[in-house]
């Protein structure tokens, strides 16, 4: 049997190289996104900080939560809006 699992990607060299092709790849909130590299998916995310680091299985469960709190709280701001133009 042949195995089907490339165990190193030749984009990999390119991003070595090059360095990473970052694309938004979600915002969490106006603060907080995720960017994907086009060549080898490696991902990254802002931090508490705001500076990027890379997206571990914890600070995806910390986006998820944080994304999730802040889509209730937009809508939650959106049903209960009392002032509007007064114009
Ligand atoms: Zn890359």
């Amino acid at each position: 049997m042949k195995k089907s699992t490339q165990a190193s990607s030749p984009f990999k060299i390119v991003c070595t190289l090059f360095g990473h092709k970052y694309v938004l790849s979600k915002k969490v909130t106006p603060h907080v996104k995720e960017y994907t590299c086009k060549c080898c998916k490696h991902q990254l995310t802002t931090n508490g900080n705001g500076e990027l680091t890379e997206l571990t299985p914890k600070y995806q469960e910390i986006n998820d939560i944080l994304g999730d709190f802040y889509s209730r709280r937009l809508m939650h701001m959106k049903n209960q809006n009392p002032i509007s133009a007064s114009y």
